[in-house]
């Protein structure tokens, strides 16, 4: 395993520390730690990097555990820096803001590769799930069966993300989110990345290994539930449910109004017993296909 670091801003001390393992093709790139506080990814490939470090490889891996570090550092989704998204500006700019160049940075690397994987955080009450553009392009579609997760959504496509970006230069790539946010995750969601990573090698016959592939269904875009008014909500449902439009999703407090989902599919995350304000999304459900 070789490690390579570099130093994207000295100020303030922004370095990228990727870590090579194997060599030739096919070439992976798995990165995690994107929004700084989605820890569960940067979690999951150090695992994997040791468990790796003394096996021959057939083809590559790159692992990239924090690709935000100054966010990492402070538990942050985005750059404390230039408060900017680092996630909404691939491919990046060399002479950019922190966020532009650590992109270009991460891009270079990204170019390089035949398959990447960007390891999110979907908050602590969420199933895990594959995001990618499975409806618009083969290639797309034929990676995420490596991947052993069985929920498979299709992005909104919004421009700026690395999965997207590489998606459209034609390169299979896709993000797995899983629980995890402000610097916490869901230790059985971590076990279930890690298998992940090693399924997708195995698959990619890199390591010689059997590991069954999921039962995988395929959803449309994900669409939320919002409430309207200020109140405590108290979810009926969890997190993996299937629901039809107008099944109850809910109840505000404090005159017991029933929040009904206004879509059928699969719910990916639900809000936990909380306060809610106008405008909240109370549940995200990718819409059945
Ligand atoms: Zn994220």
């Amino acid at each position: 395993m070789s490690r390579v670091s570099v130093e994207v801003d000295k100020t303030y001390g922004a370095t990228l520390s990727f870590y090579r393992l194997g060599k030739g093709k096919p070439r992976v790139l798995v990165t995690g730690a994107m929004h700084g506080d989605e820890v569960i990814g940067t979690y999951s490939i150090r695992r994997a990097i040791s468990s790796l470090d003394e096996r021959t490889l057939k083809g590559s891996v790159t692992f990239l555990p924090v690709s935000n570090p100054l966010a990492f550092r402070c538990r942050e989704r985005a750059s404390p820096v230039d408060s900017t998204d680092l996630n909404r500006v691939f491919p990046g700019d060399e002479k950019g803001s922190v966020s532009q160049r650590l992109a270009h940075t991460i891009w270079q690397e990204a170019t390089q590769a035949d398959y990447i994987l960007d390891l999110h955080g979907c908050g602590m009450s969420c199933i895990p799930y594959v995001l990618c553009l499975h409806q618009e392009f083969d290639y797309v579609r034929e990676y995420v069966r490596k991947l052993a997760i069985s929920t498979v959504v299709e992005s909104s496509g919004l421009r700026g993300q690395l999965f997207i970006e590489a998606s459209h230069k034609k390169m299979p790539a896709a993000i797995i989110e899983a629980g995890s946010h402000r610097g916490i995750f869901n230790t059985d969601h971590a076990d279930q990345l890690y298998r992940t990573i090693f399924g997708l090698l195995a698959s990619l016959s890199i390591i010689d290994e059997k590991v069954p592939l999921a039962k995988q269904r395929f959803y449309g875009k994900i669409s939320n539930t919002k409430v309207d008014e200020e109140d405590f909500f108290i979810p009926r449902v969890t997190a993996g449910m299937t629901v039809k439009k107008g099944d109850l999703l809910g109840v505000m407090t404090t005159e017991g109004k029933k929040v009904l989902s206004q879509h059928s599919g699969i719910i990916t995350s639900v809000q936990m017993p909380g306060v809610v304000f106008p405008g909240d999304s109370v549940a995200n459900i990718a819409e059945e296909i």
